[in-house]
């Protein structure tokens, strides 16, 4: 099976990885000349919007799919006319804007954080009396790992805010005192199956995650996976889907989706029966989807800017080393470590020491 990614970044490196042992190949259309996935499939270096490189996919590929949402909304329409596009257009489109995922979270009785369309400062202005201080004030698109954000403290931080992030349309949020952060990765199939991975906790450090731990029974898993659902059938979504939620008051508050593989996720690469990426691979082929249980106790810290030395990692016990084939450079993911031990005193001494090289980095 020929399968067409759009984005060439470490998710499609991934994608490829798991994929080619099902005997899948790829092709990645990518703008970077040194996108990552390229020694794993072939690369089609041109804009998201070109038409010959589309036209190309469209005609070779057996299905379509993104391991990035930010794409054009008619490069999508156009593949999804010649062929299989999993997920579909309307799911991307809703999920890479702040306020149409948040919208659909209120229409689907998923608890959100209060929140007001931006487009000019005076409503931005007008909108903090609403929904109050603390809040950050976030791009509606293309916004990623903390960046378009601005945490709005003091009526001092909301003069020139909008302006700061580029006078473009914006979501104003509540910020949201949480006590915790946690994910679910959801993969739906064809027929409308629908497999959960155990709950992540995760970590983030200036919006950026920087760990995550798998959660065994988790108290929560029931409510996130009944939300995860009603996102997933709502959508008619096929393939995996990133959920981001607040704890709060002992309940779940939804924060984003994405519309692919997510890093929260990664840790099922050695951490569960079957990862995260060839479930998503089963799920746009059409093929069963896999067990999605737990093999230990399981952890992932991100690489950012720099890779400790292997020789390092691979002292430690129960390290498992990724490499993205990056250039190193300051706030980059570069790679990650998945811990995997058999018990959680083990998988907590093994994440403090891979930590402990990472931040030395
Ligand atoms: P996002 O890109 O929206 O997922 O934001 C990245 C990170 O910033 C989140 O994982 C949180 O740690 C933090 N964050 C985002 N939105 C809020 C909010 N409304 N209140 C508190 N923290 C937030």
């Amino acid at each position: 099976m020929k399968v067409g990614v759009i984005g060439g970044g470490q998710l499609g490196r991934m994608l490829a990885l798991a994929g080619t042992p099902l005997g899948m190949e790829f092709s990645f259309l990518d703008p970077a000349p040194d996108a990552c996935a390229a020694p794993v499939g072939r690369h089609l270096c041109a804009a998201y919007d070109a038409r010959a490189e589309l036209q190309e996919l469209a005609e070779t590929m057996d299905v379509v799919t993104f391991e990035f949402e930010n794409v054009p909304s008619e490069a999508v329409a156009y593949l999804a006319q010649h062929v299989p596009v999993f997920p579909n257009a309307e799911s991307l489109r809703i999920a890479r804007d702040r306020l149409c995922e948040k919208t659909m979270f209120c229409e689907l009785d998923i608890p959100v954080t209060a929140f007001a369309n931006i487009e000019s400062q005076q409503q931005l202005e007008q909108a903090v009396t609403e929904v109050g201080l603390p809040a950050i004030l976030k791009t509606r698109t293309m916004g990623y790992d903390g960046k378009g954000q601005k945490v709005l403290r003091s009526m001092d931080d909301v003069v020139g805010a909008h302006a700061a992030l580029g006078g473009v349309p914006c979501l104003l949020e509540a910020f949201v005192d949480f006590a915790g952060e946690v994910s679910v990765i959801a993969v739906r199939g064809h027929s409308g199956e629908v497999v959960c991975y155990p709950l992540a906790h995760n970590t983030h450090e200036g919006g950026v995650l920087v760990l995550s731990v798998a959660s065994e029974n988790h108290p929560l898993q029931t409510l996130a996976e009944d939300y995860a659902r009603r996102v997933l059938e709502h959508l008619d979504y096929v393939g995996a889907l990133g959920f981001e939620f607040f704890e709060v008051d002992g309940g779940l508050m939804a924060n984003e989706i994405a519309p692919r593989v997510h890093n929260s996720g990664h840790w099922t690469i050695e951490g569960a029966e079957c990862s995260q990426f060839e479930n998503h691979l089963r799920a746009i082929a059409g093929l069963p989807l896999g067990s999605t249980s737990l093999i230990g106790y399981s952890a992932m810290v991100n690489c950012i800017g720099r890779m400790p030395a292997n020789a390092q990692l691979m002292s430690l016990k129960d390290t498992h080393v990724h490499h993205y084939g990056k250039v190193e450079k300051p706030g980059r993911k570069v790679g990650h470590v998945t811990l995997r031990s058999s018990g959680t005193g083990q998988l907590q001494q093994a994440v403090a020491a891979v930590q402990a090289l990472v931040s030395k980095q």
